[in-house]
């Protein structure tokens, strides 16, 4: 095995995937279909293009439409998982979804959400892939919204729905805004995180002090995104010192982008931060959790016990209980030695046929 396919097959969790973000394109062009929905296009090679990041939110927007009844939920969140388990082994995933895209549309959050675990029970049973479920506040429509939803969530609780998020457009929606949404969904027992100074936004719209206040006024313990911290050190210092992960995307919905994403990736590594590698959307930016991995293990230079030890990191950073934890590090534990030795046996295969071709 080559060390390509080593990051690839390493046991990865995914701790920063939106599930309106996951419907491969023919998914997509069927559920727009039986709902109704009309797309930009019917092409499934041009459907996930975008021209910036609003762009690619309002997408984003006009997907979450076309999932309707519960067994459109269902699909959607038994694909995704199913689809990460092949593509990069992926054996567990903390999946953002956005309630208050469906509330638009008459839809209620049992419908969602109960749609949504019957998918993720399904794909446990068949591909041994867990989830569980982030709802995450659209920003852009303020605080009050905010608390509605969170009352929802309250009110019909899941064993499956474990923290709060929230995401979209920063500028329209700074964090300190959401203090009481937050306040309810930590007395309630749920765990939270935002997205935070993503890197497609510029200084103004996401600055570095955005990242405290999500620490300090939403009691965030863990950061989707973080990169736009690096224009203030103290704020890097602040987190590295705390230790609080960062939930960063290899990919982003803009080609253009990229290799300043890598860089920043880079620069947080560099930085000493706690980094969890994930894929955001990963249909719509061309992506999958192995690729993410082979990306930002290249890009960073790792050695296999790096690459390892990301990976590992990524157990640390879910919000499973400590029990749960050590179980699952014995498991990636097991099957990373085993890799390990795939690896090992191949490249002094490569080395001997080297060495007798000279
Ligand atoms: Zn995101």
């Amino acid at each position: 095995m080559n060390q390509e396919q080593y990051f690839r097959r390493l046991p990865k969790v995914d701790l920063h995937l939106h599930l309106a973000g996951t419907l491969q394109p023919r998914t997509l062009l069927d559920l727009a279909r039986k709902n109704g929905v009309s797309l930009p296009t019917r092409d499934e090679d041009r459907i996930y293009r975008f021209r910036d990041f609003y762009d690619f939110l309002d997408m984003l927007e006009r997907i979450a439409r076309c999932i309707v009844s519960k067994g459109d939920f269902a699909r959607v969140s038994y694909e995704a998982l199913r689809d990460a388990g092949a593509a990069g082994n992926l054996r567990y995933a903390e999946m953002f979804f956005n309630p208050q895209y469906h509330y638009a549309h008459g839809i209620d959050y049992e419908t969602m959400v109960d749609g949504y675990i019957e998918g993720i029970e399904a794909a446990e049973r068949e591909f041994g892939v867990v989830g569980r479920l982030i709802p995450s506040i659209n920003r852009e429509l303020g605080p009050d919204a905010a608390v509605d939803m969170v009352r929802d969530l309250i009110e019909n609780p899941r064993d499956r729905v474990i923290g709060l998020g929230m995401d979209c457009a920063e500028y329209k929606g700074k964090p300190h805004l959401f203090a009481e949404a937050y306040r309810m969904a930590r007395r309630a027992g749920l765990r939270c995180t935002a997205h935070v100074c993503e890197d497609n936004q510029t200084l103004e719209q996401a600055p570095p002090s955005h990242v405290i206040d999500c620490i300090e006024i939403l009691g965030c313990d863990r950061l989707d995104h973080g990169y736009n911290m690096l224009a203030d050190p103290a704020v890097v210092g602040r987190c590295r010192d705390c230790g609080i992960p960062c939930t960063v995307c290899s990919h982003t919905c803009v080609a253009s982008r990229l290799r300043t994403r890598w860089d920043n990736i880079s620069r947080m590594h560099e930085g000493g931060l706690s980094l969890v590698v994930c894929t955001d959307d990963p249909p719509m930016f061309g992506t999958d959790i192995g690729q993410a991995y082979v990306t930002v293990c290249e890009e960073l230079r790792m050695s296999p016990a790096e690459a390892a030890d990301l990976s590992l990191a990524g157990i640390d950073a879910t919000w499973l209980s400590n029990d749960e934890k050590r179980g699952m590090r014995r498991r990636f534990k097991a099957e990373i030695d085993v890799l390990m030795a795939a690896l090992d046996s191949s490249s002094e295969g490569s080395a001997r046929q080297e060495a007798s071709r000279a």
